[in-house]
């Protein structure tokens, strides 16, 4: 048996929000860029001609249930 016991010494501090909201707006950003790109870059949506951004993501539009074909 042990005798150590969960003691943390360092307190942690919070990060002020005007540090993390540029970087929550950037992460955003990039999610809602990701989910166009495997929800809608297909058909009437698309952006990018061809189907090479719909068949690289295609795996992914099936694993998150998004309707495909
Ligand atoms: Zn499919």
């Amino acid at each position: 048996m042990s005798d150590t016991a969960f003691a943390p010494s360092a307190i942690p501090t919070p990060i002020p929000l005007g540090q993390i909201l540029p970087w929550a707006i950037f992460a955003g950003l990039l999610m809602l860029l990701a989910i166009y790109f495997v929800g809608a870059e297909e058909g009437a949506t698309s952006l990018i001609s061809g189907m090479y951004v719909h068949e690289f993501v295609h795996d992914g539009r099936h694993l998150l249930g998004f309707p495909c074909h």
